[in-house]
């Protein structure tokens, strides 16, 4: 991998390096917040102007026309950040429609935008399903205002209400909230509720991760200086096994194993990560995967203006795979779908003809142990092996 740590003249990559290829999936990062929650490392700044935020849309459409003639066509559209729903309504319609001029846009079936419940009003929500979007995202994260307090996250739990409500009344069908749990103080009850609180509000997706602490956030510097105890990790797993057992009791089984779903209502646009298909990320802080170039750009806002600015893709790490490191990627990123991988996924990297042969050391082992699930058409993570993903794949991909 290749990482550059100073703002540099050197091109790292050229749209022209990489072979035109199917698009499924394009990410936009929209890295304006109005306040920092203490537990995220999503880049995001939290004072912008007016003028900034002009400026981003113009460069992310320049940044959008780069790829102009590898003519992507992708199926899913996500904005995510920060807040995307903080660009004011005019702007937002002029990314909109810039990217429908520049990309070819008509075979989306899913368009996502994320939404902070105390920033979207109805006349924004139905500009949004106007000009496309048809699923929403909202971080809820918790429906204890002493919770949401401990994140500093700067909504009541009331307003996630009203923002559904307007949602659905301006016309959307598709609806997702993000919840977290493990929060300091929080209880076993207490994450019970608020699930339920969720489950009442009937979205057809529901996204619940437990809390990490990401280095250098002020949730890591207060724990660090003892201002709260970390929920036991034993606690953190009966979280995780009543979240699996009360959606699927309501209808909402897990189909990864931090996202639940109605059957059918799943998010698009993350299985595409996951099956590690090809994306292309915009804006600064966005990751892309192109058949085997994953690429990264710059995680500041300036140092991405400038790089588009000088007509460069404004990318601070490319890695070129391996056909065998793109094979263990399909693995261990699939392996977190309830559905697992299937042996014939992993045939069309041309690594070997029988994947169960590659992986057999490993695959016996866990399946002794019994955190992985074998068949005779591929395997997946059994429920012990759900709650310790991360050294179940490290094992399996050891060989
Ligand atoms: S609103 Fe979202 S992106 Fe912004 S600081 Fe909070 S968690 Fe991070």
């Amino acid at each position: 991998m290749v990482r550059l740590d100073l703002m540099s003249p050197t091109v790292l990559l050229t749209p022209d390096q990489v072979t035109p290829t199917t698009v499924q999936g394009l990410y936009v990062h929209i890295p304006f917040c109005f306040h920092k929650c203490h537990y995220c490392d999503f880049y995001s700044i939290t004072r912008q102007s007016r003028e900034r935020m002009d400026t981003f849309v113009e460069l992310l459409l320049t940044e959008a026309s780069f790829w102009q003639h590898h003519r992507p066509r992708p199926r899913t559209v996500f904005f995510g950040g920060g807040t995307p729903s903080l660009l004011p309504l005019d702007l937002m319609q002029k990314l909109i429609d810039g990217l429908k001029k520049l990309l070819d846009l008509s075979g989306v079936i899913e368009w996502t935008v994320e939404v902070n419940p105390a920033t979207s009003d109805r006349e924004y929500l139905a500009m949004l399903l106007g000009h496309g979007v048809n699923r929403l995202s909202l971080g809820a994260q918790s429906f204890d205002p002493r919770e949401l307090q401990m994140l500093e996250r700067h909504h009541h739990p009331r307003d996630v209400e009203q923002s559904l409500r307007s949602a659905i009344d301006v016309g959307f069908e598709r609806l997702n909230l993000d919840l977290i749990y493990a929060i300091p103080g929080q209880t076993l009850g207490s994450w019970k509720r608020s699930l339920e609180q969720a489950i009442s509000l009937q979205t057809g997706h529901l996204s619940c991760y437990g809390l990490t602490y990401e280095p250098n956030t002020p949730m890591a510097v207060r724990r660090r200086i003892g201002e709260f105890q970390p929920v036991d990790e034993s606690v953190e797993l009966q979280m995780l096994r009543s979240t699996r057992d009360m959606l699927c009791a309501h209808g909402l089984p897990a189909y990864e194993i931090s996202n639940y779903a109605r059957p059918g209502d799943e998010c698009l646009h993350n299985l595409i990560y996951w099956k590690a298909d090809n994306y292309l990320g915009l804006g600064p802080s966005a990751a892309s995967h192109l058949e085997g170039h994953r690429f990264k750009n710059r995680p500041h806002l300036r140092e991405w203006e400038q790089g588009v600015m000088n007509q460069q893709l404004p990318v601070i790490e490319h890695e070129r795979l391996t056909p065998e490191q793109r094979m263990n990627e399909r693995v261990w990123l699939g392996l977190r779908l309830q559905e697992g991988v299937r042996f014939e996924d992993l045939i069309r990297y041309h690594v070997t003809s029988d994947p169960y042969d590659y992986y057999r050391s490993g695959l016996q082992k866990l399946s002794e142990s019994g955190l992985i699930e074998v068949s005779n058409t591929g395997f997946c993570l059994t429920e012990r092996g759900i709650p310790i993903a991360d050294s179940v794949v490290a094992e399996l991909l050891a060989r």
